[in-house]
């Protein structure tokens, strides 16, 4: 007879609404031999709602030592365990890498599913770069420590994601504006639920009337990037014009040659790259010049 390996799926699940639960979540959720939460109520109501009844095994951030081992021998024996949060996917910023690395490393099948995550969810409205992010999540509660994470990260390219509780983004918006300096932020409030709402805009302009916001739900905030500050000067924007002169004229002339007209592409570009549409025509129109005369 063919010995069943245990195996372990990583299933997210909405991070506020149920719609955005996937068929495949479902019906793993119903396979497996176990569901293993980081909260169970939560979770059984979860269950519930799609009518599946499980055994759960709770597992969370203070019983992760010794449930991590239950959960090691129940796939020993061959189990399908489903591992879930609270919300969202398992593992990001939440209980769940510890077992999922341990069940890799003891040679498991290890299987994700694709599904909602808070971080992606707002990134991609964020009308920040998408194409280079740096998930930060939770900073340290300390001060100190957070101020010391954000020096480490002050000049990363690309946009920074961050997750932040109700009661400490003030404090957080502070901080970041204190090691930073003044970027663009876009903080993504309550996502898929009833008052999912966004605010784009400086994070001086926020610090400076705070009441823009209301300071009830879940948060995730994001920055832009250091080089797209250095944008906000007409110096900045170019001295990197010069810097990287190749980079955004090849990425217009690229846009050109698949037929998309001079104009759209360059309006494009300009916006992805957070560069100023006069400069960036003035530019791609010297670079076709050049190409012409050569
Ligand atoms: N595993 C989750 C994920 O994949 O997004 C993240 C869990 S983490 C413990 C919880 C944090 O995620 C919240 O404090 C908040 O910053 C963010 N978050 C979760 N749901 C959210 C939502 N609906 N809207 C905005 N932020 C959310």
């Amino acid at each position: 007879m063919e010995e069943i390996r245990g195996h372990l799926y990583l299933v997210p699940t909405p991070i506020g609404n149920l719609e955005d639960m996937t068929y495949r979540g479902v019906r793993i959720l119903s396979e497996a031999d176990y569901v293993a939460a980081e909260d169970t109520r939560h979770t059984r109501q979860l269950l519930n709602h799609y009518q599946i009844e499980k055994p759960l095994i709770s597992y969370h951030e203070h019983n992760k030592e010794e449930k991590g081992d239950y959960l090691l021998s129940l796939l020993a024996k061959g189990k399908q365990i489903a591992l879930v949060s609270d919300a969202g996917m398992p593992a990001i910023s939440d209980p769940g890498a510890d077992i999922a690395n341990k069940a890799v490393k003891a040679g498991y099948e290890v299987t994700p599913l694709p599904g909602a995550n808070a971080a992606l969810t707002a990134l991609i409205a964020s009308g920040l770069d998408t194409r280079e992010f740096t998930f930060i999540g939770f900073l340290p509660k300390r001060s100190v420590h957070a101020r010391e994470r954000l020096h480490e990260v002050a000049k990363y390219r690309g946009t920074l994601i961050f997750y932040e509780a109700p009661h400490r983004l003030k404090e957080t918006l502070r901080i970041l504006y204190e090691v930073l300096g003044d970027r663009q932020l876009t903080i993504a409030r309550e996502l898929t639920k009833r008052f999912e709402s966004f605010w784009r805009g400086s994070l001086m302009a926020l610090i400076e009337q705070p009441e823009q916001i209301v300071y009830k739900g879940e948060f995730v905030l994001l920055l832009s990037s250091c080089q797209e500050d250095e944008l906000t000067s007409e110096k900045g924007q170019n001295q990197l014009l010069e810097e990287r002169a190749v980079t955004p004229i090849e990425s217009v002339l690229q846009l050109i040659n698949t037929g998309m007209a001079k104009k759209e592409a360059i309006r494009q570009i300009a916006r992805e790259q957070g560069l100023g549409r006069r400069d960036l025509y003035n530019a791609v129109e010297k670079a076709l010049a050049e190409e012409e005369q050569a």
